[in-house]
């Protein structure tokens, strides 16, 4: 309609999309959503008054037919019906309860949303601990940055970002890898773009050759799954030239010696041989690091989902400290996150099979006293399983029972071929989320539940920055908000959960959580946002990590020797390509809400495989022609896109697609020994022509 602004309902709210963070006004009339509008710019501390089509347009979703709007049931004859919430809730509350009194709580497992707020992911992992009597809780974040966390907490303290997003901008060089900016992470791109155009140097090692690759000053071409290798590289040129930064070195680090030591099996020929980048672009991007005054590290998943993606993590660590780039203006290391609340709701909350919130160590006697007391219950020391290893027990009978909440595993875990039996066969399987999704067709008991804009809360975003996250409209039909789906269902299965909203949540939080102990939400409502270290009320944040010490014991950072390490998979006679995996701009993950945008789909309609020039011709496709990926787990069939930003044994297909499903050919079984993150980015793959379209 003709409505005016000042007629509609308006909130000042944080992206529902990705972990840049952006904020804005979003104006609802009724059950729609009409417009995203710049914020004040000093309460939008990432974006400004920008915003990328996501953000701007995305939101569909939320008013589309497709939404659930009340829970579902099985009938007798294994069809879905509608049912109240009581039913529902009963049903679940028995089917969990039966498990848990038979098997034990470890038989059940929870796979928590990085989508939902802070409030509601903290209820997760309480609910999965205090209620289901499990420590097999995890999230998506398993997928895709846990080896970052694992392996800057090892050498760092923090498994986060250690910069704010401004130091983007004043950096003088970034060195960029597996991360196509552009697309992934746009309002993140633009601020790059801008310091590049004032001057700064880019680096861009990737494996095709991207849109950000365009304003680079150097752009190298690796073979994807040997990251450590050219990392190394150039480590071992800085410090074997003297170019590494003595005082830094001596000061603020340990392990040096050791890493000088093992890096000196990475030549120049070996790294040439292995990663395909010539020993003069290891030089210059050496020289360029060292000659910086400051220099940011940022990466995405390329540099994490391997079966190694801790080590490829920890040897930038290590060239992130010899250098001397931590802890100072412009400088640091910055792992661009995925989903808009994967560092708050998916690691700082802590629905982990490891850590309660803020990373406190479960295994520690005295933490987990403190949680027990805290909430009132027996909690075992030993790690439950991550979500990867979930689908493993499940397959061993150990884990019989699955809360899912916003997760569409049945596409997103690695080798779904697998893991829809898994689903399949579990005895109980309950998922809440928006959508009856693909991993929904394999439940019990459907929950339908509240989208960002129906509810109030917080969201943490890559930078560390706690933002609020506020009601623009009312619940679509009988769905909830997550954490009055959880507090119903704790009280139907014996506890007394009594929250009048997300602010009590947050206290709860404050007092348990020293990372977050001064962050409520009248604190980050009033400073536009608040960045984690906030320890107390008095507290004002921490922009940049690590600028007096690291969080180690000793103080320091550790520097971790990182040696030679392959892919699990490496191509061969009858797989002779490499397949990766990623996203394109207009999409968004397993596409539950890009898919209802009838904008976005006309841009982007399907997926596709890249494939050079030179391969496309020893194979006989055109663009458009379809082409069967087969690997050792499955096989798809997508349309060809001929171009040479691939290299000509390398092949990439997006995740955004059902129909073509491209984990049907990624590997479930290797993972990483110290994150249990999957090699998403690294499958051995043979390609053959499957006719035109
Ligand atoms: Fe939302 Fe990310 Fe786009 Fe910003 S860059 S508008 S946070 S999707």
């Amino acid at each position: 309609g003709d409505k005016r602004l000042e007629d509609l309902n308006v909130a000042d709210t944080t992206c529902g999309y990705c972990a840049v963070g952006c904020r804005f006004d979003l104006y609802s009339d009724g059950e729609e959503i009409l417009a995203a509008r710049p914020t004040e710019e000093e309460d939008a501390p990432v974006n400004g008054i920008s915003t990328c089509v996501k953000g701007k347009f995305g939101y569909d979703f939320i008013n589309s037919d497709d939404r659930l709007t009340t829970p579902l049931v099985r009938d007798e004859n294994g069809e879905f019906r509608e049912a109240s919430w009581d039913e529902a809730l009963t049903r679940v509350a028995e089917g969990l309860g039966d498990i848990r009194d038979q098997h034990g709580g470890e038989a059940l497992s929870l796979i928590a949303s990085s989508k939902a707020t802070n409030e509601e992911n903290y209820l997760m992992g309480k609910f999965a601990r205090q209620v289901l009597g499990t420590n097999s809780v995890d999230n998506c974040n398993r997928l895709c940055h846990s080896s970052t966390v694992a392996g800057l907490a090892k050498t760092y303290g923090y498994g986060a970002a250690s910069i704010s997003t401004e130091d983007l901008e004043i950096a003088d060089c970034i060195l960029l890898t597996g991360s196509n900016t552009t697309e992934a992470h746009p309002v993140l791109a633009t601020r790059i773009k801008q310091n590049v155009r004032d001057g700064a140097d880019l680096l861009v090692f990737d494996p095709r050759e991207i849109q950000i690759a365009e304003y680079a000053d150097q752009y190298s071409q690796v073979a994807p799954g040997y990251d450590a290798v050219w990392i190394n590289g150039i480590t071992r040129y800085i410090v074997n030239n003297d170019l590494h930064d003595e005082a830094f070195v001596e000061e603020r680090t340990t392990g040096f010696e050791d890493v000088k030591e093992s890096v000196q099996e990475f030549t120049p020929e070996r790294v040439e041989e292995v990663t395909g980048v010539p020993h003069e672009e290891i030089v210059s991007a050496a020289e360029t690091i060292a000659e910086a005054d400051s220099c940011v590290f940022g990466w995405t998943l390329g540099l994490t989902e391997h079966s190694h993606g801790t080590e490829n993590v920890m040897a930038m660590a290590n060239l992130a400290a010899v250098t001397g780039n931590l802890g100072k203006p412009g400088t640091g290391v910055s792992p661009f996150r995925g989903q808009n609340n994967v560092q708050g709701g998916g690691g700082d909350m802590g629905p982990l099979p490891d850590n309660f919130p803020g990373y406190q160590d479960i295994a520690d006697d005295e933490i987990r006293a403190k949680f027990e007391e805290a909430w009132d219950c027996d909690i075992s020391g030993e790690y439950g399983y991550y979500t990867t290893q979930m689908f493993l027990a499940a397959d061993d009978d150990d884990i019989k029972g699955m809360y899912i909440i916003g997760e569409n595993a049945a596409l997103s875990e690695p080798g779904v071929n697998h893991a829809e039996d898994v689903l399949e066969e579990l005895d109980f399987l309950v998922v809440q989320d928006l959508f009856l999704n693909e991993t929904a067709q394999y439940a019990d008991v459907v929950l339908p539940a509240s989208s960002f804009v129906e509810k109030t809360g917080t969201f943490t975003n890559t930078d560390r920055t706690v933002q609020m996250v506020k009601q623009v409209m009312e619940p679509k039909g009988d769905s909830r908000p997550d954490w009055e789906i959880l507090q119903d269902l704790a009280n139907r299965m014996g506890r007394a959960w009594d929250y009048d909203d997300t602010a009590e949540i947050m206290r709860e939080v404050n007092s348990l959580t020293p990372l977050y102990g001064g962050i409520s939400h009248e604190r980050v409502e009033a400073n536009g946002g608040l960045q984690w270290p906030c320890p107390d009320e008095d507290h004002p944040g921490t922009e940049r990590l690590y600028a007096e010490e690291f969080n180690t014991e000793n103080g320091k950072a550790n520097l971790q020797a990182v040696g030679y390490s392959e892919p699990a998979e490496t191509p061969d006679d009858d797989y002779p390509y490499t397949l990766t995996t990623g996203r394109v701009l207009y999409q968004y993950h397993t596409g539950t809400m890009t898919h209802r945008e009838e904008g976005i789909m006309k841009y982007t309609p399907s997926d596709f495989v890249e494939i050079h020039p030179e391969t496309a011709e020893s194979l006989g496709v055109e663009s458009g022609d379809l082409v069967t990926l087969e690997s050792r787990r499955g096989e798809i069939v997508v349309p060809a896109q001929v171009t040479d930003r691939v290299g000509p044994d390398n092949v990439f297909v997006p995740i955004h697609f059902a129909e073509s499903a491209v984990n049907r050919l990624t590997d479930e079984e290797h993972l990483d020994p110290a994150a249990a993150t999957p090699e998403f980015k690294v499958s051995a793959v043979s390609l053959r022509a499957a006719g035109p379209e």
